[in-house]
């Protein structure tokens, strides 16, 4: 970024950004917009997550990629990703007889890294609080917003569901794929939307360490136990536990109803990841976490003017099968600044040519992570596959 431009901005009076959501893409944004010299606020519906008990059961880590990691980077908010991630340099393909196959992501020396999900968020909303200009605000809910006037009104929900009402000069509507941001743009004319959800939907189990403290399989990889219509992932993690997911469509997780069925479904298609977890704790988990939908969202214009953007899953929710949501909406944050950087923090300008020229990209990650579903449960396991990824180390 441009010396010129930071001094600038620090001379004049900073204009006041509020972001609404902080999460993974609002906590990045407000680093990078707090780098240019403004003021901003990230509002967010949750408590603070930094002072909360770690939450399971919802996405605990997720697959970074470079193009995550390239967003961070250019804020040197890169540091606990490359330090903390473990690398997966292949999926490991569990087959029902337990037979392991590992496909290597890329060439010698590529991999992705799993990346604890709260504590990149906890820590990106500490980057972000260490610049004076940036004010967190949490239990903060959007439940109105003006696009044309930049008028915001939240519900106070740690305060007695006080209303608050504030003005800003322009709103990053960075909510997640339910935004409520979005649904205000949804009434303007020529607004484009779509969602789709798919019939299956996600369940995480935690395989902890073996008695000795060990990882309890192969750590550097991404393990998948394909099965044509359904599928077991697992990530690992820095405290040597996985967190597995059970991507299944809804209406069979709706018959496994008793312990009994959760066992014999399991024994009959994931025999060996039942040896490692244990009956007693898969059926405890299996019961008690819960059973999460999946919905790609597309829309656009992702603007309204100079004085709304929506980025991260607000925009362009995907389904995880290519595990980029993050990472996209991460590049989101890159994306803009680029603009902003160009047409020298002129938001007119750089708003319009950012749906311009990003719509495109974030679809065809849409479209590639739905292409993925089908892949990571069914095409991985066939021989023409297997074949093709020998001889041209894909
Ligand atoms: P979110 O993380 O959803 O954050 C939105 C924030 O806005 C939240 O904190 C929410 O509380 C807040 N909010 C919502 N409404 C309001 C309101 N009215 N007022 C104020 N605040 C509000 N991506 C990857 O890159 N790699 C992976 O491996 C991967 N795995 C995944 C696995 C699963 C099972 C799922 C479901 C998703 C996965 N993803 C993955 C996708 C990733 O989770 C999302 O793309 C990412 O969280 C998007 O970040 P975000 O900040 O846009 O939205």
């Amino acid at each position: 970024m441009a010396d010129d431009i930071a001094v600038a901005a620090e001379q004049q009076p900073a204009k006041k950004v509020a972001v609404v959501g902080g999460g993974l893409a609002g906590a990045l944004i407000a680093v990078y917009l707090a780098k240019r010299g403004f003021r901003v606020d990230v509002y967010e519906a949750r408590k603070d997550p930094r002072k909360e008990p770690t939450i399971r059961g919802r996405s605990v880590n997720l697959a970074f990629s470079v193009r995550g990691i390239a967003a961070l980077s250019a804020v040197g908010a890169e540091g606990p990703v490359l330090s903390l991630g473990i690398p997966m340099h292949a999926r490991m393909i569990h087959s029902h007889s337990g037979e392991t196959t590992p496909i290597p992501y890329g060439k010698q020396g590529q991999y992705l890294l799993s990346v604890e999900r709260q504590k990149l968020n906890k820590d990106l909303l500490s980057v972000s609080e260490s610049y004076r200009h940036v004010g967190l605000h949490f239990e903060h809910k959007l439940v109105a917003v003006d696009p044309e006037k930049g008028h915001l009104t939240f519900k106070c929900l740690g305060n007695n569901d006080q209303i608050l009402e504030v003005d800003a000069d322009h709103i990053i509507g960075s909510d997640g794929a339910y935004s409520a941001v979005r649904r205000e743009l949804m009434k303007r004319p020529r607004f484009d939307f779509s969602q789709e959800y798919i019939p299956h939907g996600y369940k995480e189990l935690c395989l902890s360490p073996t008695q000795d403290g060990e990882f309890a399989m192969a750590v550097n990889y991404l393990h998948i136990w394909p099965r044509q219509t359904f599928m077991l992932i697992a990530l690992p993690n820095q405290d040597k536990s996985f967190t597995c997911t059970l991507f299944l469509p809804f209406d069979q997780f709706d018959v496994l109803k008793t312990k009994e069925d959760v066992l014999d479904f399991f024994q009959r298609e994931f025999p060996d990841f039942l040896a490692l977890m244990g009956e007693e704790k898969l059926v405890e988990e299996f019961f008690r976490n819960p059973t999460g939908p999946m919905v790609s969202v597309k829309c656009k214009p992702y603007h309204v003017s100079d004085k709304v953007l929506l980025i991260g899953d607000a925009a362009h929710a995907m389904v995880p099968f290519y595990g980029q949501g993050t990472n996209c909406a991460f590049e989101d944050c890159l994306v803009l600044d680029g603009l902003l950087e160009k047409h020298k923090n002129d938001f007119a300008r750089a708003l319009a040519e950012y749906t311009r020229t990003r719509n495109k990209d974030v679809e065809a990650m849409c479209d590639l992570a739905m292409y993925n579903y089908i892949e990571m449960r069914s095409l991985v396991t066939s021989p023409v596959f297997l074949m093709k990824k020998k001889l041209f180390n894909f």
